[in-house]
C-alpha cells in the first residue's frame, strides 16, 4: 500500500502570526489515513511547529540548500530545517525552476543533501505548456526524474515523493484532467520500474499538483497512479484543504 500524501505548498504567503492561525486550523482538520504535510516559508517554521504540535500534520520547507554549512548568505540548510522539526522539504518546484535558476543538477544536489541529513523530498517535476503542446511532455518528465534522482539508492527512495506539476496547471486555476494527470503520472512509476525495481515502483507516493482544488481532488485522487496531491492556493483555505485531505483520506 502506498503512502497519500495530502502537502500544502504555502509558497511566500503568511507571516508568523497568520502561519500560526492557519496551522491551528490546518491541524484542527479531520486527518486519518492520508499524510497531511503543511510545507511553509522558512520564517513560518517556528510557528507552524508550535501550531501543529499534538496533531498528526507533519511540517515542511519549500526549499533547501545542499551545503550543511558555510559563506551562502541567505541559504537554509537541511540540518538547520531538521533541527527547527520539518520532516519534509519541496524541492525542484517550477517556480524555483523558472525564477531562480534552478537546474536539474542544483535539484539532484539539494535531494542528496536532504536525504542524507534525513529529510523526506517532495522532488517536483513537469512539462512547460508549449513542451506539452510539442509532444515533449514526457521527454521532459524523464530527464527532470533521472537527473534529480542520480545516485539515490533504492534504500533512499523510501524517503522521496514525486510530484508531477504541469508548469501551464500551477496556480492558473487550469487543472490538468483526470486522465492527463495519471497518464504521467503512470509514466513516471513506470520510468521507477526501470530505474530501480518493482518494489521502488510500487512503493513510491507519486502526487499530482497543479490547482487541485475541493472539486476535482476526489476524482484526481481515485486515479490509480495518483497517491496524493502538492497543493497551492486551495493549502490556505482551511476549509477547501480539509475537502482535499478528506478525498485523500477515501482514495
Ligand atoms: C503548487 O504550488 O505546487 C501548486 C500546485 O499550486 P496551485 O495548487 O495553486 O496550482
Amino acid at each position: 500500500m502506498r503512502k497519500i500524501v495530502i502537502a500544502g505548498n504555502w509558497k511566500m504567503n503568511k507571516t508568523p502570526s497568520e502561519a500560526a492561525e492557519l496551522a491551528t486550523q490546518i491541524a484542527a482538520l479531520e486527518n486519518n489515513k492520508a499524510e497531511v504535510v503543511i510545507c511553509v516559508p522558512y520564517v513560518d517554521i517556528f510557528a507552524a511547529k508550535q501550531a501543529i504540535a499534538g496533531s498528526k500534520v507533519k511540517l515542511g520547507a519549500e526549499n533547501v540548500h545542499w551545503e550543511a554549512s558555510g559563506a551562502f548568505t541567505g541559504e537554509i540548510s537541511a540540518p538547520m530545517l531538521v533541527e527547527c522539526g520539518c520532516e519534509y522539504v519541496i524541492i525542484g518546484h517550477s517556480e524555483r525552476r523558472q525564477y531562480f535558476g534552478e537546474t536539474d543538477e542544483t535539484v539532484n544536489k539539494r535531494t542528496k543533501a536532504a536525504l542524507n541529513a534525513g529529510l523526506k523530498v517532495i522532488l517536483c517535476v513537469g512539462e512547460l505548456k508549449e513542451e506539452r503542446e510539442t509532444g515533449k511532455t514526457e521527454e521532459v518528465v524523464k530527464r527532470q526524474v533521472i537527473e534529480g534522482l542520480k545516485d539515490i539508492s533504492a534504500e533512499q527512495m523510501a524517503n522521496v515523493v514525486i510530484a508531477y506539476e504541469p508548469v501551464w496547471a500551477i496556480g492558473t486555476g487550469l487543472t490538468a484532467t483526470n486522465e492527463q494527470a495519471e497518464e504521467v503520472c503512470a509514466f513516471i512509476r513506470a520510468l521507477l520500474k526501470d530505474l530501480y525495481c518493482d518494489c521502488v515502483a510500487d512503493s513510491t507516493t507519486i502526487q499530482y499538483g497543479g490547482s487541485m482544488n475541493a472539486k476535482n481532488a476526489a476524482d484526481l485522487l481515485a486515479m490509480p497512479n495518483i497517491d496524493g496531491g502538492l497543493i497551492g492556493g486551495a493549502s490556505l483555505k482551511p476549509a477547501d484543504f480539509g475537502v482535499i485531505i478528506a478525498a485523500g483520506d477515501k482514495a
